[in-house]
């Protein structure tokens, strides 16, 4: 049996987002089929619409997920009902990456084997394996993480990609203890998740970084003990400012451009480490081919790590239920990273307008 669902579809590169009606195949041995119930909007999925990320077209946005097992293929551990967050870097456990014990870097995450098509035969590439902006969507059982169901799903899907991407650039990647001082700079999802992650992680000090007083204002909710207006400031002035003089042990750049790069490093005190937690991509600083120079001299003297961090260093299977677990206990504010509420018909204007979504989440089933 195949499922008729509406699902957003980018046909060629640039061209427009639409929602569209695509076939979802029941799910096969190892196959899960979920029902979205909220995907967030990633930069990555503007990246895919505009073609500094996809290798093929169509394709079939959104990656960012959490919904219900409608149906799980033979072999399964899951079964319907099951209330689940989507993640894409299911590992396979066996490749070089796998057993080096990188499984964040997987080089053949797990994705469904079968594929859903457009009504002409098409068969859209989903992003990341996920293709979330859809009522219904066919995955692989490893990119499903069953989560305690008192979650809302609003808040669960956006730890399937920036929030446990940022929260693990710092506690993961950075290895944030207690008493450091961390320095986020972009305050989007990733970098607010990077400070809540730095809070839990028992910094003393946590600086946020940005232009936009709005997003600033979110990183103070969710713990930053300071702010950087980088419109007005510049970002590693402005964090040494705060750190009485010395720069943070931790900087997040959560930007992904050369530009912000450079700042991180400068940002970053002796025997620091500067973690790049953001594909590059977003703007023309951050374009494919940017090059990131750095004062050699500088860099080897000060002892200081630039490093950078994939899917926040994470493993979704052990770190999803945690966030869960963190927030449901009140110690995560999912809450502060919530913007607009759309249906998959909004998704198109969103992307067009090439904007931070601000925390956007699609609803499939509005
Ligand atoms: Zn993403
Ligand atoms: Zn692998």
């Amino acid at each position: 049996m195949t499922h008729e669902v509406r699902a957003v579809v980018v046909r060629e590169k640039g061209a427009p987002a639409s929602v569209e009606t695509v076939l979802v195949p029941d799910p096969g041995p190892g196959e899960v089929l979920v029902r979205v119930d909220a995907c967030g909007i990633c930069p990555v999925d503007l990246h895919h619409r505009e073609g500094r990320a996809a290798a093929s077209y169509p394709v079939l946005l959104g990656h960012e997920a959490a919904g219900v097992v409608e149906a799980a293929g033979a072999g399964t551990r899951l079964a319907p009902g099951d209330f689940v967050v989507l993640n894409w870097r299911a590992p396979c456990g066996s490749c070089r990456l796998c057993r080096r014990g990188r499984p964040w870097h997987c080089r053949v995450p797990l994705r469904a084997a079968r594929s859903t098509a457009l009504p002409d035969g098409a068969e859209p590439a989903p992003v990341l394996g996920v293709g979330g902006f859809a009522e219904k969507t066919l995955v692989a059982e490893g990119q499903c993480v069953r989560v305690d169901p008192a979650v809302s799903p609003v808040a669960a899907a956006l730890l399937g990609c920036g929030v446990l991407t940022g929260f693990g650039a710092a506690v993961r990647t950075g290895a944030v203890g207690r008493g450091d001082s961390v320095a986020v700079i972009g305050c989007g999802t990733v970098g607010l998740a990077a400070v809540a992650g730095a809070r839990a992680a028992g910094a003393r000090r946590v600086v946020g970084v940005d232009t936009d007083g709005r997003r600033l204002d979110r990183a103070e909710r969710l713990g930053a003990t300071g702010t950087v207006d980088a419109s007005r400031i510049d970002p590693a002035d402005g964090v040494r400012a705060l750190t009485d003089g010395l720069g943070a042990d931790v900087v997040v750049d959560a930007t992904g451009t050369a530009r912000t790069a450079r700042q991180a490093l400068r940002a970053t005190a002796s025997t620091g480490v500067a973690v790049l937690a953001s594909a590059p991509g977003q703007g023309e600083l951050g374009a494919p081919g940017a090059v990131v120079e750095l004062p050699l001299r500088d860099l080897h003297a000060c002892g200081a790590a630039l490093c950078t961090s994939w899917y926040g260093d994470s493993l979704p299977s052990r770190d999803l239920p945690a966030l869960v677990d963190l927030h449901l206990a009140g110690r995560l504010d999912l809450g502060a990273f919530q913007g607009e509420r759309l249906a998959l018909a909004d998704v198109a204007g969103v992307l067009a307008r090439a904007a931070n979504s601000g925390g956007a989440v699609v609803l499939p089933g509005r």
